[in-house]
């Protein structure tokens, strides 16, 4: 029997394998994407949640990386509105750790080398008796205010699949790919699922396993094995119950040079993070002791109220599928996105079988890593469609006047007898998408079994029938949050509806 010839397979299912899957599908080429466990399952769901120039890597010289992310906020907030939010940045001043001046200077540059449009610029506030220093200790006089946004970075892979899927991709979970070789000018695959195994052929080959890069690498191409590497840098968080009521984060300084973000997070709690620690072992991390004590030291050297480990309710942890740049600290190591292609020598354009893989890069620059990676695939598939991902709202983005409240001011008005606090949760994460989560819903009966926090039988079925999802975790923790305010026992109910 024949096996299907896609143009591209991607490999990967985060936040890079979904943004180029969709931006190659929308370019006319056929895409299969498999995803050896959930969307989202490994580093993008781990994140910091923050679509940021990062301010930080300015003093790292890493000024194309900050300029482009800078530039993608914008457009972010543009075509993902229900999951991409401005938010404000204190920065308490401490003389001792970086002047005044300079972090003007720095601010300045964040100010304008990234065409701000809508965000508002950095400012110096007097901290004493303000709300910007809410829950801080009373010993800060002076502080800087910037703006950047946040994200629900596990439901912006999720809507970059469901967008592919929409112009053509084939998104596959729990498939592995387990073998490739070149075999005439194509790819031959293998991939592992749970019914076993099937081959499928490919022009391209996309690398986007994250973490698992190398693997990947030395999977397809094993005369080169040992070329190309990546460095594991894992970074930890802790959620504790809200440090303050006001809207704002707070960016901290550490006198080891590294900085700290306490983010608001859902209503009822604040993250902390992250942490850098180069690992070997980079499958299943775990924040350690020491990691816990250090956002905790961290933290108490400006909360007015001292946190203990008693108040931590939830930790998580990720790896950066870092490139390598031979820099010896981790901090240093560039966050910038470094794509590798290998193809066939002396064959021609189309023929040569291409694999690219990429390493490094951030949730926020991801369109831009797509777009990078359909110019340096561009050769091997001619008469490619030019980038047109910048203006393309993402699926349930397409919010009246791009405003949150504002719609879920109509959704109050359309389902008056649904709670204001459900329709919220489901405004955003699913945007003008939760009238079809909603469906002929009129009542919190039609809803079904409600399993707390926000969500209803009638949101899981939706999100097993439209996004993939086929575990609790998968809805509990990735397709939403409902699981950090749920008990036991709701998570319980949740598991039930899949055993
Ligand atoms: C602690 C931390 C904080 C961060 N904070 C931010 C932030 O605030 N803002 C920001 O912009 N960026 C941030 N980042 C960076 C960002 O999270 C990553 O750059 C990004 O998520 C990487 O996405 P990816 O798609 O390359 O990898 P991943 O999300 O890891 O996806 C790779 C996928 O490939 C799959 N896979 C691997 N091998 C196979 C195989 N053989 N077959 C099938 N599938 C396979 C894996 O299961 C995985 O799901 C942070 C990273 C960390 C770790």
């Amino acid at each position: 029997m024949s096996t299907p010839v896609y143009d591209l397979l991607v490999i990967g299912g985060g936040i890079n394998g979904a943004g180029i899957a969709r931006d190659a599908a929308g370019r006319g080429l056929s895409v299969l994407l498999v995803e050896q466990d959930d969307l989202a399952s490994a580093t993008s769901q781990w994140s910091t949640k923050l679509i940021h120039g990062g301010l930080r890597y300015l003093e790292y010289y890493e000024f194309r990386l900050v300029s482009e992310a800078l530039r993608e906020r914008e457009v972010l907030l543009g075509i993902a509105p229900h999951l991409v939010e401005p938010l404000c940045f204190v920065l308490p001043h401490e003389p001792h750790l970086r002047p005044a001046w300079m972090i003007r200077v720095g601010l300045f540059l964040y100010d304008h080398i990234g065409g701000r449009q809508t965000l508002p610029k950095s400012y110096g506030v007097d901290l004493v008796d303000s709300r910007w220093s809410a829950g801080l200790k009373h010993r800060f006089r002076k502080g800087f205010v910037y703006s950047d946004a946040r994200v629900d970075d596990a439901r912006l892979v999720v809507v970059n699949a469901l967008d592919a899927k929409a112009r053509g991709a084939d998104i596959r979970v729990r498939t592995k790919l387990t073998g490739a070789r070149r075999d005439g000018g194509l790819w031959r695959a293998t991939l592992a699922d749970e019914r076993g195994t099937t081959e499928v052929s490919a022009r391209a080959l996309v690398n986007t396993a994250g973490p698992w890069v190398k693997e990947v690498l030395d999977l397809v191409r094993p005369e080169k094995a040992g070329e190309g590497n990546v460095r594991h840098v894992k970074g930890s968080h802790i959620v504790v119950p809200r440090v303050h009521t006001e809207g704002h984060a707070y960016i901290l300084q550490n006198a080891d040079n590294r900085i700290v973000f306490v983010i608001p997070y859902h209503d009822d709690y604040s993250l902390i993070g992250t942490t850098d620690i180069q690992v070997d072992a980079f499958e299943h991390p775990h924040i350690s002791d020491e990691e816990t004590q250090y956002l905790l030291d961290l933290a108490n050297a400006y909360l007015e109220r001292p946190l203990a480990k008693s108040d931590i309710v939830w930790t998580y942890s990720g790896v950066r599928p870092l490139y390598d740049d031979g820099a010896s600290d981790p901090s240093a190591v560039t966050r910038d996105y470094v794509l590798k292609v290998d193809a066939l020598e002396g064959a021609p354009g189309p023929d040569r079988a291409p694999v690219l893989s990429s390493f490094g890069g951030k949730i926020t620059t991801y369109r831009k890593l797509a777009e990078h990676a359909m110019r340096e695939l561009a050769p091997y598939f001619p008469g490619l469609k030019p980038p047109w991902t910048a203006k393309a709202v993402l699926p349930g983005g397409d919010l009246p006047g791009r405003d949150r409240d504002k719609w879920l001011a109509e959704l109050v008005k359309r389902y008056p007898q649904i709670p204001e606090a459900l329709l919220r949760g489901l405004a955003h994460r699913h945007g003008t998408r939760a009238v079809t989560v909603l469906g002929d819903a009129r009542t919190p009966a039609d809803l079904g079994t409600d399993f707390g926090a926000g969500l209803t039988a009638r949101e899981v079925d939706y999100l097993v029938r439209e996004e993939w999802a086929r575990t609790a975790d998968d809805v509990l923790w990735r397709r939403t949050k409902c699981g950090l305010p749920m008990t036991q026992a709701q998570r319980d109910a949740v598991k039930a509806r899949f055993s």
